[in-house]
């Protein structure tokens, strides 16, 4: 399996290899070979990095099982106003959903997040500022991002999430140490809508109902105003294909919350 743990471990060996070879024998080509091998090994880091599908670092709930058609629509990016539409949508077809929130935007829109509660969606952890750097962080900084979020949306609803969504899911070693000694669940995603495009809606509807699949995890964004304009008819259309939709906790039966 292609982990960071066994592709350090090849690395290492071959790189050894190669080098012991051309202590023995002094062919130059050795020397090629073995800044291939670093090459490839730089390669093969990037694109755990930047692949969530890959967990590459960590243990990630992309997708569930096929076995029940079950799918989970998700939401990054708020709480927001336009948070109260897709809830609006949501609420009609008595779906509930899972919100990855931004611990920044939190103070302004308590109401939406009380709201989000009291219909019985699930919350989860999208770190405080959001920063495009968020992945790069070292952990101490990491650590701050998460546990201050999780602070905050406890506050206000006695609720101390577990489950934790990546910023463009970027994945890195730190990010790997930070969830493991927050016990936090980490969720990718095996749809991505991208949403946060300019691309009209029908493109993105499009996109989203090609690759749904049983035990798909959607990625969508609740902050943007043609979130709700994208469930109007992505929600009728998967219903009509007899899916059924869940929670993420339902989906992978993880705990959302700790108890404590
Ligand atoms: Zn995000």
């Amino acid at each position: 399996m292609l982990t960071y743990k066994n592709v350090r471990l090849i690395h290492a060996l071959l790189s050894t290899t190669v080098l012991i070879v051309y202590l023995i024998y002094g062919h130059v080509q050795w020397l090629y070979v073995a800044m291939g091998l670093a090459l490839l090994y730089l390669c093969t880091l990037l694109y755990g990095v930047f692949t969530v599908k890959a967990a590459f670092f960590l243990t990630l709930f992309n997708e569930g099982s096929p076995r029940d058609k079950l799918i989970a629509l998700t939401f990054d990016d708020g709480p927001s106003q336009n948070t109260h539409q897709v809830m609006d949508i949501l609420k009609q077809y008595n779906i509930k959903a899972t919100f990855f929130l931004i611990g920044s935007k939190v103070k302004e829109n308590q109401e939406v997040v009380q709201r989000l509660v009291a219909e019985g969606h699930q919350l989860g952890n999208h770190t405080y500022h959001h920063s495009k750097a968020t992945g790069f962080y070292p952990v101490a900084k990491l650590t701050e991002e998460l546990e201050s979020t999780r602070s905050v949306v406890k506050q206000l609803t006695g609720l101390n999430m577990k489950l934790y969504r990546p910023p463009f899911g970027v994945t890195t070693p730190n990010l790997a140490k930070v969830v493991s000694q927050l016990r936090l669940n980490v969720i990718g995603w095996s749809v991505r809508s991208f949403d946060t495009t300019a691309q009209p809606a029908e493109g993105i509807i499009q996109r989203v109902l090609r690759q749904v699949k049983p035990g798909a995890v959607v990625l969508l964004h609740d902050d943007r105003e043609k979130c709700a304009v994208l469930l109007e008819t992505i929600i009728p259309h998967l219903l009509n294909q007899r899916y059924t939709f869940a929670t993420v906790g339902e989906l992978f039966e993880i705990e959302a919350y700790e108890n404590d």
